[in-house]
């Protein structure tokens, strides 16, 4: 039987495999990391590696390494000048993936790796079973769950609709193919629409138009860095209504916001030209000849031949078939809005933890992103 098994390869499952192999809590043979991609990191590279984006928004403090301070003496002895940007020395994409790969490497965090997609879990003879989609199975003393946004893409119902008309012109950015066509459409006015919208706008100038509800809204952060440390989590920790705790982090995210570089980089695109932004809603579509028309609430029409929608992941993400039933068998504790109510260590119940967004009643508004999984990794790996 395995010590661990990790459900999910992507930023969060492969930072706590990481840190439970570097702290020696197990051997790579006692670990198993299950993930459908074959590498770690397959859907964080695939949708940073689309966009395009330069660099990460989180400081270069904020990497899957146990030590703080190490993707910046990587970055030292490997990187060049341009591989820090800004006041909180902001990590390039390609510094911050290569200091993950040698990580790996360094763990050899591959030999724990098993391609394959999770569908059942059960409790049997104090251990989790896991079984998964090509029936192979697994069985551990512990299971992580990292599943993430468990590949749940958010499209608004017109936009299904265009894409099952013409699923070769319209797709969700983060399953996107390469760009073919003019005239684009960027639906979005968070950040991977704004790195999209640089993108293409250098390739295809004056063939792209940006459709946002609202202007951008600007701040360095995906929200205030009072919430990583004592500032505003203590407050948050002595919530004990889980609606309050909701609303917390709802009302704490800046959802569809840019920083300010990014913002100067578009205003500079559209002085010259390179795009057009709209701030509207699109409410209706016509498709004819390969050309789709766009009806917004303002009477404005816009074409397209391609449509991008940058519009973030659902928020079902607990309903999904064999968490569900998970929850179910286990009578796991769940608040108001679905998500698990888990105990400091990030335990959901006995030797079973979570990670990412289902964290995030425990761990506060960071806890989707990267400091969010090196905390999970110190919690859970302090048992
Ligand atoms: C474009 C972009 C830029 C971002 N920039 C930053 C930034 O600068 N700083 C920052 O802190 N955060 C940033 N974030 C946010 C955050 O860090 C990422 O969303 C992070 O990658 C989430 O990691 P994860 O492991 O939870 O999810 P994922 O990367 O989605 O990984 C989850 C993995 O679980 C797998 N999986 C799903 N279901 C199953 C199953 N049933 N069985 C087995 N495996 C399964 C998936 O295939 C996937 O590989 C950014 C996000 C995006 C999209």
């Amino acid at each position: 039987m395995l010590k661990w098994i990790i459900l999910g390869g992507g930023i969060h499952g492969s930072t706590i495999a990481s840190h439970l192999i570097k702290k020696k809590k197990v051997t790579p043979d006692q670990i198993r990391i299950i993930d459908p991609n074959a590498e770690p990191l397959a859907e964080w590279k695939k949708r940073t590696g689309f966009i395009d984006m330069p660099y990460l928004r989180s400081p270069g403090v904020h990497h899957l390494d146990t030590d703080p301070f190490s993707l910046k003496a990587y970055g030292k002895k490997h990187g060049t000048e341009t591989d820090f940007y800004g006041i909180y020395s902001r990590p390039s994409l390609y510094l911050f993936n290569e200091h993950c790969d040698q990580l790996f490497s360094e763990t050899t965090l591959k030999e724990c790796w098993y391609q394959g997609t999770a569908e059942k879990v059960i409790r049997k003879n104090h251990a989790w079973l896991v079984t998964l989609k090509d029936q192979a199975t697994f069985e551990s003393e512990n299971l992580v769950i990292a599943t993430g946004p468990n590949r749940k893409l958010h499209v608004p119902d017109w936009g299904q609709t265009a894409k099952e008309m013409a699923p070769a012109q319209v797709s969700h950015v983060f399953e996107a193919a390469p760009p073919n066509k003019g005239p684009f459409v960027v639906i979005g006015g968070g950040i991977s629409a704004a790195h999209l919208v640089i993108r293409l706008s250098k390739e295809f100038p004056g063939q792209v138009t940006q459709i946002t509800r609202h202007p951008y809204r600007v701040h360095a952060f995906d929200s205030d860095p009072g919430w990583l440390g004592p500032k505003y989590m203590d407050g948050f920790k002595k919530l004990n209504d889980y609606r309050l705790r909701r609303d917390t982090i709802t009302e704490a995210r800046h959802r569809g916001s840019i920083p300010s570089d990014l913002q100067n980089r578009l205003h500079w695109l559209q002085k010259e030209q390179a795009y057009q932004l709209v701030i509207d809603e699109t409410e209706a579509f016509t498709y004819e000849q390969g050309t789709f028309t766009l009806q917004q609430k303002s009477g404005k029409q816009i074409e397209a031949n391609t449509i991008y929608f940058a519009t973030g992941f659902s928020r079902e993400l607990m309903d999904t078939p064999w968490l569900r039933d998970l929850v179910q068998d286990q009578k796991l504790k769940c608040a108001h809005c679905g998500f698990p109510v888990v105990k400091e260590d990030l335990s959901w119940c006995d030797h079973l933890y979570v990670s990412g967004p289902l964290a995030e009643l425990e761990l506060g508004p960071s806890s989707r992103n990267i400091i969010g999984a090196m905390k999970a990794a110190e919690r859970i790996t302090a048992i």
